[in-house]
């Protein structure tokens, strides 16, 4: 449940039984600020103002259809956790409040600090969960979109060079079917590297094996599996020695590995330097001790405008410069990175690189053994 000051809207046009509602509330410990109206129509232009995180509404409002209220406040407001304040007996309108939007019920005269703090909590709940799973939903969709899209492309082009090698082979121009041939290969390539980007992407939320990391070894690994592109490059990789974690060291190396590889790819410099650090535990008063790590190149960088859209599947911001990619590495990075409760971002500027940060768990052990950050070239 969220520690914020709970806002909470009472419409019922009982000005006793808004002040019993409102007592119960207060006497059942949540922290809460209460709005109360008297007609449904106050109630919707109330919800306009503010964002509320639960209405308890009347189903007797006056000159009002109740649940014709309900459904009009479900529909303009569709995340806010409803609950229909019923008198006795009334439980067959109350299920029929729940099927057009409403998320629970209270009798009113059964109303206590327990009951409605019950009532509440699980009103929030349910409204969240139901946001995510539509929220999901949506991501869901576009992604299907873009994933049709983008696969389409290639799947087409594969088709034109095979008629074109068997028009080829008729007017029996080898060559030319041989070149036709290396194309085929080239996109297929292609497709078999978007769709095992995807494998990684989509089982990002998999169940995994989570244990202590050594952020060190993680890199190392990274490292090794960017090995051709680093050589090739020229680029250097220093690193401070880095904190254990609490984490999957698979998707660990996977997350410093995407990073990397986008700090040698996205840079104009003749040489890539890309470093990675550790630099402070975050506060012990934040819910969990977590460390904050950062991997900063000195690319191209990015706009502020494209600070967050970067992380969405798909986001290419540098098609046009030719540099091979599917737009799904951060959207891996973000989706890692939240599997183990943590959070990802970026600050950069166009022509200065690029500064990524994010937390990750820290390992339940004796901080005082953590060595002095110092830079070395990694291995
Ligand atoms: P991909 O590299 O496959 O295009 P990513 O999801 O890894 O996809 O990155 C999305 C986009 O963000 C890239 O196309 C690029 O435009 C930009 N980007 C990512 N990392 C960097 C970086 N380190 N410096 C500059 N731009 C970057």
């Amino acid at each position: 449940m969220k520690s914020h000051t709970l806002q909470i809207l009472i419409a019922d046009d009982d000005e006793g039984d808004r002040k019993q509602i409102k007592r119960a509330i207060l006497q059942s410990g949540m922290v809460a600020e209460c709005t109360e109206t008297s007609r449904m129509k106050d109630a919707l232009a109330a919800c306009d103002e503010c964002e509320f995180d639960c209405a308890i509404v009347d189903y007797r409002l006056p000159g009002e259809d109740g649940l014709e209220g309900i459904t009009a406040l479900h529909e303009r407001f569709p995340y806010l956790a409803i609950i229909m304040s019923t008198g006795q007996g009334d439980e067959m309108i109350a299920a029929e409040a729940m099927k057009r939007g409403a998320a629970d019920y209270i009798v009113k005269h059964r109303i206590t600090a327990i009951t409605v703090r019950r009532a509440i909590e699980n009103a929030i709940v349910n409204c969240s969960l139901q946001r995510k799973v539509i929220q999901q939903q949506h991501e869901l969709e576009n992604f299907a979109r873009v994933l049709a899209h983008d696969l389409r492309g290639p799947a087409a082009s594969i088709e034109t060079f095979a008629t074109r090698i068997g028009e080829r082979l008729q007017e029996g121009n080898l060559e030319k079917a041989l070149q036709a041939a290396g194309w085929v290969i080239q996109t297929a390539q292609r497709m078999n590297q978007l769709i095992e980007t995807l494998y990684r992407y989509t089982t990002a939320d998999a169940k995994v094996v989570f244990e202590a990391v050594d952020m060190n070894q993680a890199l190392e690994e990274a490292r090794a599996n960017l090995h051709q592109l680093i050589q090739e490059s020229g680029a250097s990789i220093t690193a401070e020695i880095l904190p254990p974690v609490f984490g999957s060291a698979p998707q660990l190396i996977q997350l410093l590995q995407n990073l990397i590889a986008n700090g040698v790819k996205y840079c104009d410099k003749p040489v890539a330097r890309i470093h990675v650090s550790a630099s402070s535990r975050l506060p012990f008063d934040s819910d969990e001790p977590s460390w904050l790590f950062s991997v900063a190149d000195n690319g191209i960088g990015i706009s502020k405008f494209e600070h967050t859209r970067i992380f969405e599947p798909f986001t290419r911001l540098t098609a046009k410069l030719n540099r091979e990619g599917t737009g799904l590495g951060l959207a891996t990075c973000k989706r890692l990175i939240e599997r183990h409760g943590g959070t990802i971002w970026c600050e950069s500027q166009p022509g200065s690189g690029t500064v990524f940060f994010f937390t990750l768990p820290a390992v339940h052990f004796d901080v005082d053994r953590i060595p002095e950050p110092e830079t070395a070239e990694a291995a």
